[in-house]
């Protein structure tokens, strides 16, 4: 049995991960086009044949892109909550970005959903999306957790990724560089908001909640190309981290995911 993880994309410009288990392939999310899904599973020696299921978190565009193109194209199954597939439709410019409802399977938040041996758990965030949901993911031994486009960090959310082996948490952006930035304020407000993105510092302070023996490797997701760069997501993960107590060798891999590439494929045995 072996958890098979892989971020294909990840900033505000397109999110899509893979998560394969031995019998199951599936994405979180497929907002870059469906050509380069299709090169970056390859570049993993995926074939995107294999790819039998999408869910979908929410339905802005760097979460969905290329979705209903890719579904046309290899039969997935979609999953996401109703309001998310009601919104995704409404935005549709062309009858080939609408999703083949034939293949859409409604989802709730704090559902649990069971393909083969992976089971995948839905749960809420705070987000200005109609239903956005974030996923856990568990093949009987090994937990991944993917939470990003969140404003804050909502109640349960530390009960929910706590045991992880593998987390996907995002780490949006630098507030002084926001504040600095040339965004205009309305926008700034949003990014800052409860149900915008989530900072490098809040980020550190809620890792620090969710850190267990189990924890082999995190990945720092969505940055913001303006108002964040790997490097300062790091460092200020890192510095919060040792200010909440953890040593300096962290007992885990640290990893910024790359914003538009195919990150490293990593297998839990
Ligand atoms: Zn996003
Ligand atoms: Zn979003």
């Amino acid at each position: 049995m072996a958890l098979k993880f892989c971020t294909l994309s990840s900033s505000s410009k397109g999110n899509s991960i893979f998560v394969g288990t031995s019998n199951v392939n599936i994405l979180i999310d497929a907002g870059i086009s469906c050509r380069r899904i299709e090169q970056s599973l390859q570049s993993r020696g995926i074939s995107p044949h294999k790819i039998t299921d999408i869910f979908i978190t929410h339905e802005h565009t760097d979460h969905v892109k290329g979705a209903a193109l890719f579904s046309r194209k290899y039969g997935a199954n979609i999953h996401a909550t109703t309001l998310t597939v009601k919104k995704i439709q409404s935005m549709a410019k062309k009858d080939s970005e609408l999703l083949p409802i034939e293949k859409v399977n409604y989802i709730k938040p704090n559902e649990k959903i069971v393909i083969q041996d992976l089971q995948l758990y839905s749960f809420p965030i705070p987000h200005d999306a109609e239903d956005p949901v974030g996923y856990t993911m568990f093949d009987g031994k090994s937990k991944i957790s993917i939470a990003t486009d969140l404003g804050c960090i909502p109640e349960k959310l530390c009960q929910i990724m706590k045991n992880s082996d593998i987390v996907l948490l995002e780490s949006n952006h630098d507030v002084q560089m926001v504040k600095d930035g040339t965004y205009p304020q309305v926008l700034k407000k949003r990014i800052l908001g409860n149900y915008g993105h989530l900072s490098n510092h809040i980020a550190g302070n809620f890792l620090s909640t969710i850190i267990s023996p189990k924890l082999k490797h995190v990945f720092l997701g969505h940055l913001s190309p303006e108002n964040n760069t790997p490097r300062q997501a790091l460092e200020t993960i890192r510095a919060t981290l040792q200010n909440n107590g953890f040593p300096e060798k962290l007992p885990f891999d640290l990893h910024v995911a790359p914003a538009e590439e195919p990150g490293a494929l990593i297998t839990l045995e």
